[in-house]
């Protein structure tokens, strides 16, 4: 696997005010990677600058092992997606029409609007304008914009924040369909469930540095509390230690007397251990 993104040591004050504090992250090629943290925790910052739309007071910022300031530049820039909240489109034309127009605009095949439409399921709405749609279906119309060029790397600032589970069902479905294919992926979001059901690695942001990061499993297994709970027929719960001697004699007795009602795992969420790990809460 090679390195498609990687910051180090990256800064990014407005005034006096530091959004970004040594910020080090790598992401390899064929990832999804989830920046996981709060509103106001730097997530779009660090979006903006690699996405050239801002830059950092210091540190370096390498895509596709060009600099940023090569790559603003380059050819590079055609390599890479991205996907922000501000639609841009044309609500009086359909979504065919929207789209050609950025097919004629980069020089791309009509047929790639069939591709990019197929990923987010919407071929069959396509003669629909874009003032009938709801806010998801215009998200889902933006992302298949964003991937007409068949990019290598997709940036998502807040894919699905604020729209209903069908949607983000079928965003979430695209997403994974553009990775199969070797499409790098990072996005922001301060939705735990969404982190752990697309990404292979999480990175936990608060107030403009990362804290942790690592597989969603991973994680878990660091910050794993070592208890189960154990719910009884007359309502009383009980916190015991795993793999102890006492735990197991205690459940034998409990199960003889038909007393357990329910024993939970109490492994925690991705929102409790960013929690544990920074002090704040994800939203
Ligand atoms: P997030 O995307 O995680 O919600 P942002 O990256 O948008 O956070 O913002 C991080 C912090 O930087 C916030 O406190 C925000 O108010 C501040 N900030 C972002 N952009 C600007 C700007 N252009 N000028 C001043 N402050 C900004």
């Amino acid at each position: 696997m090679s390195v498609t993104i990687k910051m180090e040591n990256v800064k990014k004050s407005f005034s006096r005010f530091e959004a970004l504090r040594n910020v080090d992250l790598e992401i390899q090629s064929g990832e999804i990677l989830g920046l996981l943290g709060p509103s106001g925790a730097g997530k779009s910052t660090i979006i903006k600058i690699l996405t050239g739309q801002l830059d950092p007071s210091s540190g370096t910022v390498m895509i596709f092992g060009e600099s940023s300031e090569q790559v603003k530049q380059s050819k590079t820039r055609k390599r890479f997606g991205v996907l922000t909240d501000n639609s841009g489109l044309y609500k009086r034309l359909s979504i065919e029409e929207n789209l050609k127009m950025y097919c004629d605009l980069y020089d791309l095949p009509v047929s790639a609007l069939d591709e990019a439409l197929e990923f987010v399921n919407l071929v069959s709405s396509k003669k629909k304008k874009v003032s009938e749609l709801s806010r998801g279906m215009m998200q889902r119309v933006t992302l298949a914009r964003a991937i007409l060029h068949k990019p290598e790397l997709l940036f998502l600032d807040e894919p699905t924040s604020a729209l209903d589970p069908v949607n983000t069902h079928h965003i979430h479905e695209g997403l994974r369909k553009l990775n199969a294919r070797g499409t790098t992926i990072l996005l922001t979001t301060h939705d735990m469930y969404e982190a752990e059901a697309l990404c292979h690695r999480v990175a936990f942001l608060h107030e403009g540095e990362i804290r942790e990061s690592g597989s969603p499993e991973e994680l878990k297994d660091a910050y794993r509390n070592d208890v189960i709970e154990v719910e009884l027929t007359c309502g009383e719960s009980h916190e015991l230690p795993v793999n102890q001697v006492a735990t197991m004699d205690k459940m034998r007795e409990w199960a003889a007397a038909q007393r357990i009602r329910r024993v939970h795992s109490n492994e925690p969420t991705l929102g409790d251990l960013f929690m544990r790990v920074t002090g704040g809460e994800l939203s």
